[in-house]
């Protein structure tokens, strides 16, 4: 097991690719906070983990909220004494051409993704660093290094996340910490089922074509991205040995975008 006895805490895994990857983290023997913004729908992911003979902790954090957060990664040290990994994840989408943005959409995009990577960031450096080192991971996107329309919010955050997730691995490294960027392609999750229809309404094409023309465009084999390739190289970079790996952003997206 490569992740065995790690205390991992993965934000906005009740559903989705946060959830894919907190259970396969648990696959790989590590023990996992699962934090989303209710109660419920951590549990949910947790009840799966421990179903299969996992070891899960359910966490009710929001992001954007400084004591939520500052609150869960103290109840995760209380429980297992130490923080190994956290995977910054939890995020949002909205579809607007930037001419008709309202500000608070605008700043609810950059709240979730880049104000929360932050607070997680923080808070689980304050416990890496005292106990000599950690991974910080981040999910970024393909749009933190690239753009897309009607993204603005999005991939100004995405891009921002990577920016933190660079820094922190200059500043992490003589306290032991790594810290990298997962940058997915299209995967089919709630977060893109609904900006398809949305999408089709704002570009005048059918849903079909969203896929196709828009989202699988420019893939090597016209596929999506799936949880199993995103949480394979979650996986990974949690159990790299060494800070050889470390301020990277890895694009796992079928070819969408090669840098
Ligand atoms: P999803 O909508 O299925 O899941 C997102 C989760 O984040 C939900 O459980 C939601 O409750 C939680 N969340 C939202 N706001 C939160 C907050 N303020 N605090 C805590 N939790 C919150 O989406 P997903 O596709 O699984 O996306 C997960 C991450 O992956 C996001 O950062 C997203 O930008 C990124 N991503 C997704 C894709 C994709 O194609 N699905 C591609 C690249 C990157």
């Amino acid at each position: 097991m490569r992740l065995h006895n790690q205390v991992a805490l993965i934000t906005g895994a009740g559903r989705g690719i946060g959830r894919a990857i907190a259970e396969h983290y648990a696959r790989e023997g590590a023990r996992v906070a699962v934090a989303d913004l209710t109660l419920e729908s951590a549990a949910d992911t947790v009840a799966a983990i421990e179903q299969a003979g996992g070891t899960a902790l359910a966490l009710a954090m929001d992001v954007t909220d400084e004591q939520a957060v500052d609150q869960g990664v103290a109840t995760i040290v209380e429980h297992w004494g130490r923080l190994d990994v956290a995977l910054a994840n939890a995020g949002i989408q909205h579809i607007d051409p930037v001419h008709k943005l309202a500000y608070a959409d605008w700043s609810k995009v950059m709240n979730v993704h880049l104000d929360g990577a932050f607070l997680v960031t923080r808070a689980a450096l304050r416990q890496m660093y005292t106990q000599g080192g950690g991974t910080m991971l981040y999910m970024g996107s393909v749009h933190s290094v690239e753009a897309s329309p009607l993204k603005a919010p999005y991939v100004a955050a995405k891009h921002g996340m990577l920016g933190l997730c660079r820094a922190v691995a200059k500043e992490g490294a003589e306290h032991g910490v790594r810290s990298n960027i997962i940058c997915p392609g299209f995967v089919r999750t709630p977060l893109v089922d609904k900006q398809i229809p949305e999408q089709a309404k704002e570009l005048g094409i059918s849903e079909e074509e969203v896929i196709s023309k828009v989202m699988l465009k420019n893939t090597v084999d016209g596929k999506f991205t799936t949880l199993e390739d995103v949480s394979e190289l979650a996986v990974h970079l949690a159990a790299f040995p060494s800070a050889a790996l470390t301020g990277q952003s890895i694009v796992v997206s079928h070819g969408w975008h090669m840098q």
